[in-house]
């Protein structure tokens, strides 16, 4: 098989020829057909998470070399001895967020929390979507796309569950509560659709530099406030705005975007607001399932997408660190 791995953190991606594996036990050999490459890859690649102001957050111990690659789909081309029910020659888009299996989290269904994960192409050892092939080790970790471009149904494995799962924090909503996103790039556009399937009607959407946001005050000002605001932002000014168009009391503030900075309250006014500030992981596996369902059932406007060569694995992280990429690109191994 050959992959495109990170030899160095920061230099160019080198192709590797290494051994084909063989599933064993309950694993699944899935030959990649396609592969989205995720700006979180480019943190990988440099090695650390900017924290803003200067400050890194290392990323110590992931062994190299590293092949990244965590929203994939491709096909069965071989089966461990125990598995069952999938044939050789289906597709699939793979759930990455794999955990240990025995951890709290993984027990209570949230693998994509565990202690000791095992996430496809962001783990230490892991290798992920950049390459020929993928050892996913069970079968469950496999979704079935129905219709859905197989290049679409491997971004969903971040991008789109990223979107579905902060939504799906927001819980059960009564009439007269009031969901706001805020910013619409492409995670958020995704959360703006799952909201719909999800709560039968659309959020208040607004990005964070534009009119837009007068507007969200004034439309949430009519039930009181917002009940909850999605912040695919993250950053000092989209929280201070979230905080500012809450309900009083029992509101949620889910943070997913990683823009950066930081906050204080008065610690009173958690309580005083029973306030619930919620930070949001991609998703379960669970979620990714559910998701697939609203995907399959054709709930979701596809999102944009070019395909690029694996070969060109390194240059579209450089693009994509250049803010040269609009929409996905999905590499084609
Ligand atoms: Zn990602
Ligand atoms: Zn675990």
């Amino acid at each position: 098989m050959r992959s495109q791995a990170i030899v160095e953190f920061g230099s160019p991606l080198k192709e590797l020829e290494t051994p084909t594996p063989t599933p064993q036990g309950t694993e699944v050999l899935i030959k990649t057909a396609n592969a989205g490459v995720c700006h979180s890859d480019v943190h990988i690649h440099d090695g650390y998470f900017d924290l803003g102001g200067g400050n890194k957050l290392p990323l110590g111990n992931l062994k190299l070399p590293h092949t990244l690659g965590h929203e994939i789909e491709g096909e069965v081309v071989a089966i461990g001895p125990d598995v069952k029910g999938v044939k050789v020659g289906a597709r699939y888009a793979v759930y990455p967020w794999i955990g240990c299996g025995d951890c709290a989290p993984c027990l209570r269904n949230e693998e994509n929390y565990c202690v000791k994960p095992r996430q496809l192409g962001c783990s230490s050892g892991i290798p992920g979507g950049y390459a020929t092939h993928v050892l996913v080790p069970h079968q469950k970790y496999l979704l079935d796309y129905g219709k859905t471009s197989p290049a679409l149904a491997a971004a969903y494995m971040c991008s789109g569950l990223t979107g579905f799962g902060a939504m799906k924090k927001v819980g059960h909503l009564a009439e007269g509560d009031e969901v706001v996103v805020l910013g619409c790039g492409g995670v958020g556009m995704m959360g703006i659709q799952f909201a719909k399937a999800l709560f039968g009607k659309g959020p208040i959407a607004a990005d964070i530099d534009d009119g837009r946001l007068e507007d969200a005050k004034k439309l949430v000002a009519d039930t009181g406030g917002a009940y909850a605001i999605v912040d695919f932002v993250g950053s000092e000014s989209s929280f201070a705005f979230a905080n500012a168009i809450t309900r009083n009391k029992g509101s949620k503030i889910i943070i997913v975007g990683l823009f950066g900075g930081a906050m204080a309250m008065p610690l009173p006014l958690y309580p005083l607001r029973a306030l619930s500030i919620i930070g949001s992981f991609v998703g379960s596996l669970p979620e990714a399932q559910e998701m697939m369902e609203i995907v399959r059932a054709g709930k979701v406007d596809p999102i944009p997408f070019t395909t690029r060569p694996l070969a060109e694995a390194g240059q579209t992280l450089s693009d994509l660190r250049a803010g040269k990429i609009t929409g996905r690109v999905v590499l084609t191994p």
